[in-house]
């Protein structure tokens, strides 16, 4: 059955505009006039209200099902988080500062300088910027000081290695930048080999990228050691850590030998991922590194009040407009001071033990191809299913009609029909239970029936989608056909 977007009655209406009282705004010259009327939609509220509420309906949400996108950390972002958000929505960007006394905003900067320092005290690094919008945005962010830090040695050098395990983000990132990627393997440990990686070391690397821990959920015991190495070649190690919820309070990075790094503050810290954003992705820098971090940087007087600094001129300068995306930044300072520290270690103890009773009671139905206890995440293959001509893709759409978002698929690229989980730790033992018995139903379905997981989902208003045609050609505004559904 059609259903139809266009919804617009000619006539009908759910409010009454007062009659304007501006005798005249400006003189726009003639071509800026409207000739015809906007053709805006005409509907009552109740309308208006119907549809936006059953198009919301018909999203995945943490809040409605549970989401175990490995690599996301899709965890359940606590009211009073949105809550404290809520006093800072009306202050606008442009209010002034300055003078510290008369100041509209002296609360504001308090926000990003506490979190900025917070960030630090958690990370080992020595100071944060929370400019950047988004965790790919911080990488960027963190590989440009890196290339201005090797320019104030006087040195231009060539290229970036990253593991073959490394999020799409890093290399790209290297590329954005200007470098060239190397690309160093995985051993059968899971972790980047430390043999190849000293072969592909030289005076021409500026940086390695370590995600830590990395995209397989594995901690690598080394990464001390990778440091030391990228050091003595005169490279600075950048850590990608997108991954923090699993090692809040029982490792800094900074500790370790990173140089440069981001968090995700819409993963580790309160705001789930998804949605198209708003995101954050404070970079932090090393003492070393210090003066190349973004500016304006927000100080501290004498007498505790906040004031843009004076730009360090090595900085790489402004990354984003104002002072980055705020409400994620008021969001993590309320979700980092509510859980204290105690309250941030047990959250990557409890990520941890989740992933790892996922993957426990998953391992003797889908192949491990690294078997060996994980972090917070944990990265099965789907290569046993496949023999039944079953993807990870069927799998995936299986468990929507079953009321699961799917776990990552097909990432990352090294394991074959990866099946990335990341349960996250706001789950209950019986939400993972559940989620569990669907995917052995799903592998027992792969044996006996396969038939069934190819049809997947038919619960849904729409089923398999060309996902790349839909991105490539977005259009939110036409009729559209959809099978089978009443509206
Ligand atoms: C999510 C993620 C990124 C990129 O973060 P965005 O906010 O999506 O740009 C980088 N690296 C890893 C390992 C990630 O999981």
């Amino acid at each position: 059955m059609e259903l139809i977007f266009e919804k617009s009655v000619p006539g009908r209406h759910g409010t009454l505009l007062p009659r304007s009282d501006v005798p005249r705004a400006a003189d726009l010259p003639a071509a800026f006039l409207r000739a015809e009327p906007a053709g805006l939609p005409e509907l009552s509220e109740l309308e208006v209200v119907r549809h936006f509420s059953n198009l919301s309906r018909r999203n995945f949400a943490v809040d409605t099902n549970f989401y175990p996108l490995g690599s996301c950390t899709m965890k359940y972002n606590a009211k009073a988080a949105e809550e404290a958000v809520r006093p800072f929505a009306g202050a606008h960007p442009l209010l002034p500062y300055l003078p510290a006394g008369e100041s509209f905003v002296q609360g504001s900067l308090g926000v990003i300088h506490q979190l900025s320092q917070l960030l630090a005290e958690i990370t080992g690094m020595a100071a944060f910027s929370c400019q950047p919008l988004a965790g790919a945005h911080g990488e960027m962010a963190g590989i440009m000081m890196i290339a201005a830090w090797h320019r104030s040695q006087g040195q231009q050098r060539r290229f970036v290695v990253v593991p073959d395990s490394s999020h799409g983000t890093n290399p790209a990132t290297a590329a954005l930048v200007g470098y060239e990627v190397l690309t160093v393997p995985t051993s059968p440990a899971g972790d980047m080999d430390l043999d190849a990686f000293r072969k592909t070391m030289n005076n021409e690397v500026a940086a390695v990228m370590m995600t830590c821990p990395n995209t397989l959920g594995l901690f690598n015991p080394q990464v001390a050691e990778i440091c030391a190495i990228a050091h003595r070649f005169g490279a600075l190690v950048y850590c990608d850590g997108a991954n923090l919820n699993a090692i809040l309070g029982k490792v800094r990075p900074g500790e370790i030998g990173f140089d440069v790094m981001h968090v995700n503050l819409h993963k580790t810290f309160g705001t789930p991922h998804g949605g198209g954003g708003p995101g954050s992705g404070p970079v932090g820098a090393s003492e070393k590194l210090l003066p190349f971090l973004p500016s304006p940087r927000i100080a501290q007087h004498t007498d505790g009040s906040y004031h843009l600094a004076e730009p360090a001129a090595e900085s790489i300068g402004r990354l984003a407009n104002f002072y980055g995306n705020f409400g994620i930044l008021v969001r993590a300072l309320a979700y980092i001071t509510m859980l204290g520290r105690d309250g941030l270690v047990e959250v990557s103890e409890q990520a941890v033990l989740n992933a790892n009773y996922v993957m426990s009671r998953l391992k003797g139905w889908y192949d491990l191809p690294f078997d060996t206890s994980c972090m917070h995440e944990c990265v099965f293959s789907a290569a046993r299913q496949l023999k039944q001509g079953v993807h990870a893709l069927d799998i995936a759409k299986y468990l929507i009609d079953r009321g699961f978002h799917p776990p990552t698929v097909y990432f990352p690229l090294i394991v074959k029909e990866a099946i990335m989980i990341e349960p996250t730790e706001t789950e209950s033992k019986e939400t993972l239970d559940a989620f569990i018995a669907v995917m052995i139903e799903a592998a027992e379905l792969a044996e006996t029936n396969p038939e069934a997981l190819f049809q997947a989902p038919r619960t849904m208003p729409v089923s398999r989608l060309d996902e790349t045609k839909a991105a490539r050609e977005i259009n939110v505004c036409c009729s559209w056909a959809i099978a089978g559904q009443e509206e």
